[in-house]
């Protein structure tokens, strides 16, 4: 790993969530967490000083195409020799604005594409929300997260973690965490334990494709996850004309329950009858 420039000549900067990891073992472990990437094509968000992009190539990623806002850090990738093969692609900039399905077909890459990243933490929600409403290109991902979130995307109903994350994470990929990380394992520490969350995506026949809906649905739900449903989703029911007691009845989903006690299946009801009421 000696491509990887020491922390000096690239002190961490706080705004872009840089902390790194530099232990062979725990990058080789987060380069397979959802399988190989041998002959695949992977995204990875954020490769920093580029301990996991080496990770990645050396477990025989074929096409590996990384997104990195810091131009220190872009800048010093493009001197990696799998650039002049073509086999990594840098991409200098700010994940949340770069269209990766155009970025995929320009190199002509093989899809799906895993993704697999040590995540900016300040990015990583919004990113991963748009990642599961790309079901054409987007394959097995393997992502960083704060424990927390990653415990919030894995999380049952009555947990105290589920919540809107989990419904829309589970509405297209089976979900867990393959392993936490404590602060010490990264440079410089984060404040908080760190976990990889897998999401393997569902077959298509198990995936629930309007994830719009259900993205309306579970942020009116868990909005006011205390109430009950019927005083949560009433002014959503009023877009679209409904009551929300009538709603939750037609979805056979008691109006008292919480948010919190209804499972992937019953959300799934709930987002099909309101976007079937027009709007
Ligand atoms: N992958 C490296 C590792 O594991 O050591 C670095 C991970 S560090 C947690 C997050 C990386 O994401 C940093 O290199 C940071 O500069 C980059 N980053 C932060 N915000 C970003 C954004 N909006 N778009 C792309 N990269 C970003």
């Amino acid at each position: 790993m000696d491509e990887i420039p020491p922390l000096s000549q690239a002190p961490a900067r706080k705004a872009l969530g840089q902390h790194f990891l530099f232990d062979p073992d725990i990058l080789h472990r987060t380069a397979t967490a959802a399988g190989s990437p041998e002959g695949r094509t992977v995204i990875e968000i954020g490769p920093g000083p580029g301990g996991l992009t080496r990770a990645l190539l050396a477990a025989g990623t074929e096409k590996l195409i990384v997104v990195e806002a810091d131009p220190r850090f872009a800048a010093a990738l493009r001197d990696w020799p799998e650039m002049t093969s073509g086999r990594l692609v840098v991409i200098e900039g700010d994940a949340r604005k770069v269209d990766l399905a155009e970025e995929l077909a320009q190199v002509g890459a093989a899809l799906p594409a895993m993704i697999v990243a040590n995540l900016p933490y300040n990015v990583g929600t919004p990113l991963l929300v748009d990642w599961l409403k790309a079901n054409d290109w987007r394959g097995e991902m393997a992502l960083m997260f704060q424990k927390e979130v990653a415990q919030r995307i894995c999380a049952a109903p009555g947990s105290t973690h589920y919540g809107r994350l989990a419904v829309l994470s589970q509405a297209v990929c089976a979900c867990h965490i393959a392993f936490t990380l404590p602060p010490g394992a990264f440079r410089p520490p984060p404040k908080v334990d760190s976990a990889v969350a897998v999401l393997r995506p569902l077959p298509a026949e198990d995936c629930f494709e309007d994830l719009t809906s259900l993205e309306a649905v579970t942020a009116a739900a868990f909005g006011q996850r205390r109430k009950m449903l019927r005083a949560s989703l009433k002014s959503l029911a009023k877009t679209r004309g409904l009551s929300a007691e009538a709603w939750l009845e037609g979805a056979s989903i008691d109006p008292t329950a919480r948010a919190e006690t209804i499972d992937q299946a019953g959300f799934r009801r709930l987002a099909l009858h309101w976007a079937n009421s027009g709007g």
